[in-house]
């Protein structure tokens, strides 16, 4: 049985006074079944965390080495020493911004596991790939080149991100989600084992919002759901965290 997980990605938005969010959401769901995580700006991973909540804080992104001359840069082992438990890496808007190849994607995963934390790794095509039929050869070579050797269930999780889906207000139908997230377990059976695979969760992101996610969390192998602009107001994050819970 996997447990669900609702992931708030919160890119470039918050500032200290966005522990409101947070409270708001834990007076919601003081006790979650599904599995929680907040990942803000960095700076704000301490506070966040200091709140000492039952829901897990992550960062967005991590620089694959352990220190050094890197400006700008934060590490894993920062991550994990100022509260974070998770980091969201290869997430699309850092392939296209800051051009994060797989190989970088996968040392910055090896990172993770170095200090601790559990790599949420996105993969997902854009729209020409999805248009000219490529969308599970694209998925399969991002998830070879960008899941490391020594992935198991407790320090993966997998995030299918459709390009074309994320902030846009479309979503794939609810058969082509079932079809990549099926391929996407598969893949992961053939490196793994099917007992790890079988374990993993892998999530759906793109335009999750309060009045689709039941229907996406209840697609056999989705495990929940990485949440962008509708993980921002707990009037919204709120019912896809009740709807993670619901689909357990
Ligand atoms: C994301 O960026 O991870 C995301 C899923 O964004 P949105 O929910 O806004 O589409």
């Amino acid at each position: 049985m996997r447990r669900k997980i609702a992931a708030g990605n919160w890119k470039l938005n918050g500032t200290r006074a966005s522990a409101a969010v947070l409270e708001a959401l834990v007076e919601q769901h003081p006790n979650p079944g599904a599995e929680v995580i907040i990942c803000p700006p960095a700076p704000l991973i301490p506070i966040l965390a200091g709140l000492g909540t039952p829901f897990a804080i992550g960062g967005q992104d991590c620089h694959a080495a352990a220190s050094g001359a890197h400006t700008g840069d934060t590490s894993a082992e920062v991550l994990a020493d100022t509260g974070a438990t998770h980091v969201i890496l290869g997430h699309s808007e850092r392939r296209a911004d800051h051009g994060e190849t797989d190989d970088m994607v996968c040392a910055k995963a090896k990172a993770a596991y170095r200090a601790g934390l559990t790599a949420i790794i996105c993969v997902g095509e854009t729209e020409p790939q999805r248009d000219t039929g490529t969308t599970l050869d694209v998925i399969a070579t991002q998830l070879a080149g960008s899941v490391p050797e020594g992935a198991t269930p407790e320090n993966t999780v997998v995030a299918y991100e459709p390009v074309w889906a994320i902030g846009t207000g479309r979503t794939p139908s609810l058969e082509d989600i079932a079809e990549v997230h099926a391929a996407i377990r598969d893949r992961l059976a053939e490196r793994f084992g099917p007992k790890a695979a079988d374990a993993m969760r892998i999530l759906y992101g793109g335009s999750v919002k309060p009045g689709n996610a039941a229907d996406i969390f209840a697609v056999p192998n989705v495990d929940g759901g990485l949440v962008g602009g509708a993980s921002l107001k707990a009037e919204d994050f709120g019912p896809i965290i009740a709807a993670a819970d619901a689909t357990r």
